[in-house]
């Protein structure tokens, strides 16, 4: 599979600092902020700051370092968000996961009881 990374996504803007976000947290190669139109109490996106378009992608081809910092980052933000009731990660993966963003993020979701599956 080829991955091709469009530098434009908002995401990309957003690690450049040409659109602004509310951080939660931020280390070497991650960043964690507010999704911006939430789904719960508690939503936060947490991606990488490499160019990865996707989960495959980045568990493809991302360091170790990057992919240490990446999950450092998701236990942060759950001890920063406070989710000991429990939390649900997902990661909208191209056409048929519904990834509207094209650079890889995992959603945080929590704050409220979840349905089975979310849309
Ligand atoms: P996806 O559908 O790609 O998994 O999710 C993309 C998420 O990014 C959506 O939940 C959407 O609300 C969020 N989002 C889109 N644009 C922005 C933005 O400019 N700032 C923030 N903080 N979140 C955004």
């Amino acid at each position: 599979m080829e991955f091709n990374y469009d530098p434009q996504n908002i995401f990309a803007k957003i690690l450049r600092g040409e659109i602004p976000n509310n951080t939660v947290y931020e280390n070497d190669h991650a960043l964690a902020f507010h999704d911006i139109a939430p789904q719960a109490p508690t939503h936060i996106l947490v991606i990488p700051k490499g160019p990865y378009m996707s989960l495959d992608h980045f568990a493809r081809d991302a360091s170790a370092d990057e992919q240490v910092c990446f999950m450092q980052a998701v236990a942060k933000v759950c001890e920063i968000a406070g989710v000991d009731d429990g939390f649900r990660a997902i990661a909208n993966s191209r056409e048929h996961g519904i990834q509207e963003v094209p650079h890889f993020h995992l959603h945080i979701v929590a704050g409220r009881v979840l349905g089975r599956m979310l849309e």
